[in-house]
């Protein structure tokens, strides 16, 4: 089956066409990414929508499911022409501002019902299938291989954080990266206790330096993190990242098809918790990854979520002590009918330059 049949499936039976404005849905769904345009999807047919720039590149890339229309008046006047009046139309509420939605119901009187149709595609962009899985692991071999030209670079010619920051992201992109995944976090010393710090011109500190980042390949991102340590650890330092070393194996341990997110959170957050770091550990366990950086599965202590097959979280425990540092390590797990797969293979052992 394909993305756009799986997607008309899960239609609720009264919507007679659905409209997706998401950007990365309409990518996922149509296989075109382009921006400014809209999907029609219905049981009669699907229609992409582009305008004069996305055109060509939409004849050539649209699922085949699409009748690819150029896009040369408002979005009501088309949805006028390709529906028959009194139609039910779906749409993506989680997505869709209010004030869209107003002009469009102005636009188009004669179309009384609107029916909510937010998270049907993110709920399956959630299970990857294998091409997906590959640009994630792509994306991922190119951020390790940044990684370690980096390692060993910092103190010689790597002198700021930002040189970290913005040699990683050249080294991602020289390697035939889309783009970045998400804003690259270097911090170093007493800035690396605030989890999402922005890396600053300034020299690296002595201590923890913590980066966070991915690149993105076909789309598709790739999220990691290592903390290493510039200059000796004192043991307390090494107690903090051994503890949450564990914890992170431990968690990733326990990860597989049928178990809830909530308890893989709790066992990483019981060792940080135990090990006398109540309140040191504010974010969630991990997120899903794939078209976006955090994808619709949370894995977190309120999440109700069940690992699946075919999702991508990420497992990303850390201790911060505020004014002194922190540590934070995550890897990708690809959920397998049997366990998972780790897609990252950067090394988590502690790193003292
Ligand atoms: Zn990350
Ligand atoms: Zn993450």
């Amino acid at each position: 089956m394909t993305r756009l049949e799986r997607f008309i499936e899960k239609l609720p039976a009264e919507v007679d066409a659905c409209l997706v404005t998401g950007e990365l849905n309409i990518r996922y769904l149509s296989g075109v990414n382009y921006t400014d345009g809209f999907l029609l999807i219905s049981r009669e047919g699907s229609k992409l929508y582009a305008d004069s720039r996305y055109i060509e590149v939409a004849k050539r890339d649209a699922d085949k499911g699409f009748e690819v229309i150029l896009l040369e008046k408002g979005r009501g006047a088309h949805i006028k022409d390709a529906l028959k009046e009194g139609s039910v139309i779906g749409f993506e509420d989680n997505i869709m501002t209010c004030a869209e939605k107003d002009a469009l119901e102005k636009a188009l009187p004669e179309f009384k019902y609107w029916v909510n149709c937010g998270g049907i595609a993110e709920e399956l962009r959630n299970i990857k299938d294998e091409y997906e899985k590959e640009c994630v692991v792509k994306a991922q071999r190119m951020a390790e291989s940044a990684l370690d030209n980096v390692l060993g670079r910092i103190g010689k010619d790597l002198l700021t954080e930002t040189d970290v920051a913005l040699e990683l992201e050249y080294l991602m992109r020289k390697q035939g990266a889309d783009g970045i995944a998400f804003e690259t976090i270097a911090v170093s010393g007493a800035a690396s206790s605030m989890p999402h710090g922005v890396p600053q011109n300034r020299p690296l500190e002595k201590g923890f330096l913590t980066m966070d980042f991915g690149a993105k390949f076909n789309g598709y991102c790739s999220d990691m993190t290592r903390t290493v340590c510039l200059g000796k650890p004192t043991e307390e330092m090494k107690k903090v990242y051994n503890t949450v070393l564990e914890a992170q194996c431990a968690a990733i341990d326990f990860i597989k098809a049928g178990e809830k997110c909530a308890d893989a959170d709790k066992v990483a957050r019981d060792i940080i918790y135990n090990a006398g770091y109540k309140g040191c550990f504010g974010h969630s366990l991990g997120h899903g990854v794939g078209l976006y950086i955090h994808e619709r599965i949370s894995v977190s202590p309120k999440s109700s979520g069940i690992l699946t097959p075919g999702n991508i979280v990420t497992v990303e425990p850390g201790i911060y002590l505020e004014g002194q540092y922190g540590v934070r390590i995550e890897d990708m797990l690809y959920i397998t009918e049997n366990g998972k797969e780790n897609l990252t293979k950067a090394p988590k052992e502690l790193i003292v330059i």
